[in-house]
């Protein structure tokens, strides 16, 4: 059985890559039936936090990545980590390391004239520990490969081989006990049954000494697949720029959970020219095959019409409810949720159709409900103050009579307002922009007479005789 797990470390929000992370993690799991697992990865007591924990969390129920069983912290598994250092101490794989910081300054020293990465040279490899330096706790180092290759076989990447003698030996535990992230993340994966690491590809050199600890406990390694990592649409890393932020900005910026898990599945995974999926036809199609080993370009143009295409393919039930969900979260939205009485619910429910047709964000979305919530005499925008001002007042004062006369139904007042234009000779838009303006304090809104059904009868015959010349 298939085992995923995601491993984020708590130092920050849950950001876009980290997210379509888990979200592979997550698909292949699912897609056969498999267990997908968390792992907080919080060995760095400095940097990690409980914020970034439940930040980490909370992104991944919104986005609807459910992980089974209990998140597992890594810090608290310290005990275990060592113990592994121990058998590979016992067996040799491991020995104990007395370089002074100053000699390891020198090696780094030497690394940078060179231009190459650091190397410890391996000096306590062979030296007997009965040499050590009095009152100096050592470090424990991996006794790795020199000659030879280490070759991952990776399911994205292909095969790729690195030569053992430019790896190291690896700390595996620091003088303080701790154990590196390196050793952590080998026997917390062999532990928790992982049998599938997916991953960005900035973790593909870290996959090769990875190997070497499993071999050194004489374990197997799981199938890697790394994923290239997200660049922005110019082809540069990400930055905030480009998108790279935390999944609640996502949230805050107005966009569906099962739209956004479209995009970054689509994003470096693709599956023939197919775009939209629903989230059932996401889990069966997925497989790591057919992620490409180039880097995705993250578009927010496209990222937005895919939401624009979700949103209206939602129920409008469905979709008032992930507004009414998302209201703490979006601009102004925390406003209305205060306004928002069973009438005002009623009403924001019946605007939801005209509404979504012109709206690509749950953002879009609530600002076209802004007139709802407006308070009378309506702040006017300066498009809808020019309307009424050119020629518009006096279309309402000469249909105010004539919609409090009908009854109160899109059909009558239809009716009514297409009866008056056609007595008058005036054009049916030239009489619809005034109301309109009168009724939303704007120049754009849904259709005029779903305008004036969800306001009601009350409410819009006092925003028209508001602006009435
Ligand atoms: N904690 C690592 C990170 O956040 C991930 C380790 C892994 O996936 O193996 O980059």
């Amino acid at each position: 059985p298939i085992v995923t797990r995601f491993a984020p470390s708590p130092t920050g929000f849950l950001h876009i890559g980290g997210a379509r992370t888990a979200l592979f993690n997550w698909l292949y799991a699912r897609r056969f039936g498999g267990t997908f697992l968390l792992r907080i990865e919080d060995t760095d007591r400095e940097r990690s936090t409980q914020a970034a924990v439940d930040a980490i969390l909370d992104g991944l129920k919104w986005l609807g990545l459910d992980w089974d069983g209990e998140a597992v912290s890594q810090f608290e598994r310290a005990a275990r980590h060592r113990e592994a250092v121990e058998a590979m101490l016992a067996t040799g794989a491991a020995y104990r390391c007395w370089a002074s910081p100053a000699e390891l300054d020198e090696m780094r020293e030497t690394a940078r004239r060179e231009g190459k990465p650091m190397r410890y040279d391996g000096r306590w490899r062979d030296r007997d520990p009965s040499e050590a330096p009095p009152g100096v706790a050592p470090v424990i180092r991996l006794r790795a490969a020199q000659e030879g290759e280490t070759v991952i076989d990776d399911r994205v990447q292909g095969k790729v081989t690195f030569a053992n003698k430019d790896l190291d030996d690896l700390v595996l535990l620091r003088s303080d006990g701790n154990p590196t992230y390196m050793l952590a993340v080998v026997v917390d994966d062999h532990d928790m049954g992982v049998t599938h690491v997916i991953r960005g590809d900035d973790h593909l050199t870290n996959a090769a000494r990875q190997t070497q600890i499993y071999r050194a406990l004489g374990w197997e390694t799981p199938i890697w697949a790394h994923i290239p990592l997200i660049h922005g649409a110019d082809g540069a890393k990400l930055s905030k720029r480009h998108g790279a932020l935390g999944v609640e900005a996502y949230r805050a910026m107005g966009y569906l959970p099962a739209a956004l898990r479209n995009y970054l599945a689509r994003l470096g995974w693709s599956f023939g020219d197919k775009e939209f999926f629903t989230g059932e036809e996401l889990t069966a199609a997925f497989d790591l095959d057919a992620i490409g080993r180039s880097p995705s370009r993250f578009d927010f143009a496209k990222l937005e019409n895919m939401n624009g295409h979700f949103m209206r393919a939602a129920s409008d039930d469905a979709l008032f409810e992930s507004l009414v969900a998302t209201l703490p979260y979006l601009p102004g939205g925390p406003a209305v949720l205060e306004t928002l009485d069973s009438r005002k619910r009623a009403q924001l429910r019946a605007a939801i159709p005209g509404l979504k047709e012109r709206a690509k964000t749950l953002v879009e979305l609530l600002d076209g409900a802004a007139f709802l919530f407006a308070a009378r005499p309506l702040a006017l925008d300066d498009k809808a103050r020019d309307i009424l001002q050119k020629g518009g007042r006096a279309h309402l004062a000469a249909l105010l009579p004539k919609l409090s006369a009908a009854e109160w139904s899109h059909e009558a007042l239809e009716a009514a307002v297409r009866t008056y234009a056609e007595e008058t000779g005036a054009k049916l838009g030239s009489v619809a922009q005034p109301l309109r303006a009168a009724l939303t304090g704007r120049s754009t809104s849904p259709g005029i007479f779903d305008v004036l059904t969800v306001l009601g009868r009350e409410e819009s015959l006092g925003r028209i005789a508001d602006q009435a010349g």
